[in-house]
């Protein structure tokens, strides 16, 4: 029985919903669970803001050039494909946007001219193409200030606009973690859905109010509601749902990965059809292709093959042939989907070009994880201890005093090259079976032959692949000292 009185049929295992786990349920389900997340994760970022600004310019002697390059990245991605999108739900830029919506009230929309993703995918190319062009892994100084400007940035846009506008349109972070999050073993879902059927408030999303009008809980601020929510897109795990709806009737759920989130033309809550969004089709090309390119910087073909474009172009500042490869990379992806949609429009008379293109580009979002996935927990599993002596030194350079022993800079690797080049190749791998599999499903959702699927097939095998072979490349060792 909910505490609204409704009865709700609970016909799943108490361990299929983490919020009935017994003590883990308990946390997430106190109301402030997600303040104590952001507030840990807020301690972290002002640390590495500190040693940033005034520690050593050393990367691997600096907690801005390692624990966000290393820890965070791989932690984020081994999150999204164990749990969920963890990140987004203990994010630290959250503390600043709720104080400015506080101070501020604020009531403006988030411009119609700027709709959906667009703002977010400028933000991404630019972002990578900045992270190889200036090298912001190398600098903790650089590090700091792109933190820095991040919490401004949430601070200012949600103190402007309504809603979650930051979260939803702008937040680059929080759109790859979306994308992620489509492979991710839980979603928060309802519990029961004839309980939806006869609830009348629908606090899930409008919030819940008390006697004067106040209001005490607010709903889901991306629009999703919950008894229409399909996956995990656009859900940052806020869990504001949860602590609103009257019945109990929402829960963190596990699910098979994928499975709910292949279909492009079922109807979303707060998005619509993935067929008709151009922004999110976009987002999984540039995320694909970022992931290849992100991976084939750090590698030592890279160096050879921007000599070789320096001498032919006449070009020698490496920013400007940084970006001509990054525009090269993502107009090579998007002119291989058009010919894929082209191809399968010649082998079966599918409505056209643009409806295949619309509904298959989705299928490469595994793979591309994948190769996020691949390249962060490589740096992940090779550098992770690297955290101890940092935590040593830190002590030293802000008390003066070796207060957690010597720093022990030995310390590195969590797992051998040899073991770690293995684990992510298998990585890379579940990611190309999650496209295969999308690509299967979406083969039998709409009857097309098996022929009609071979130019999505084939263009997912050709990126798995090249993975393969960055991943065989002799990769640099970012944030640790073996580098
Ligand atoms: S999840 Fe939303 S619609 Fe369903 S019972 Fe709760 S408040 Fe009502
Ligand atoms: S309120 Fe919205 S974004 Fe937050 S967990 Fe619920 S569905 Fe996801």
């Amino acid at each position: 029985m909910s505490r609204s009185g409704v009865p709700i049929t609970l016909s799943h295992p108490r361990w299929s919903d983490l919020t009935r786990w017994p003590l883990l349920g308990r946390f997430l389900r106190l109301r402030h669970a997600r303040t104590i997340a952001q507030t840990v994760l807020l301690v972290l970022a002002a640390l590495v803001l500190y040693d940033g600004f005034f520690g050593p310019p050393i990367a691997p002697k600096n907690l801005a050039g390692v624990l966000p390059w290393v820890h965070w990245r791989g932690l984020v991605v081994l999150a999204l494909l164990l749990a969920g999108n963890l990140f987004c739900f203990a994010c630290p830029f959250m503390l600043p946007r709720r104080l400015a919506q506080l101070l501020f009230r604020p009531r403006r929309s988030w411009p119609r001219w700027l709709p959906g993703k667009w703002v977010a995918i400028v933000l991404l190319v630019t972002f990578f193409w900045a992270y190889e062009a200036f090298d912001l892994w190398a600098s903790p100084l650089l590090t700091a200030w792109v933190a820095l400007a991040y919490f401004v940035a949430a601070f200012a846009i949600d103190g402007f606009f309504r809603g979650a506008a930051f979260c939803k349109h702008v937040c680059p972070i929080g759109q790859f973690n979306f994308i992620g999050s489509l492979v991710s073993p839980t979603e928060v879902r309802i519990r029961d859905a004839s309980v939806c059927q006869r609830c009348r408030t629908k606090d899930c999303i409008r919030g819940r109010f008390d006697r004067d009008g106040r209001l005490v809980q607010r709903g889901c601020e991306l629009g999703l509601f919950q008894p229409a929510k399909v996956g995990n897109l656009d859900c940052t795990f806020c869990l504001d749902c949860l602590h609103a709806c009257p019945h109990q009737n929402v829960g963190i759920r596990w699910r098979f990965p994928l499975r709910a989130e292949t279909d492009p033309d079922s109807l979303r809550s707060g998005i619509g059809r993935l067929s008709g969004r151009h922004d999110w089709a976009t987002l999984v090309v540039v995320l694909t292709a970022l992931g290849f390119l992100n991976a084939f910087g750090m590698v030592s073909p890279v160096y050879h093959f921007l000599r070789w474009l320096s001498q032919t172009l006449h070009v020698t500042r490496e920013p400007v042939l940084l970006a001509i490869v990054f525009a090269g990379g993502l107009a090579v992806l998007a002119t291989c989907v058009t010919l894929a949609s082209l191809a399968t429009r010649w082998l079966l008379p599918t409505p056209s070009p643009r409806w295949s293109g619309m509904r298959f580009v989705y299928t490469l979002a595994p793979l591309g994880f994948g190769m996020w996935s691949a390249h962060y927990l490589f740096h992940f599993f090779t550098g992770a201890l690297t955290v101890l002596p940092l935590a040593q030194q830190f002590a030293v350079d802000v008390t003066g005093r070796a207060l957690l022993g010597q720093p022990a800079w030995h310390l590195a690797s969590l797992l051998s090259v040899a073991a770690t080049t293995d684990l992510v190749v298998i990585v890379l791998a579940l990611g190309y079976f999650g496209s295969l599999f999308w690509t299967m499903r979406l083969g039998s959702r709409y009857r097309l032959g098996f022929i009609a699927l071979l130019p999505w097939l084939g263009l997912n095998t050709l990126l798995f692949l090249f993975g393969i072979w960055l991943l065989g490349q002799p990769m640099e060792m970012r944030g640790t000292l073996l580098g």
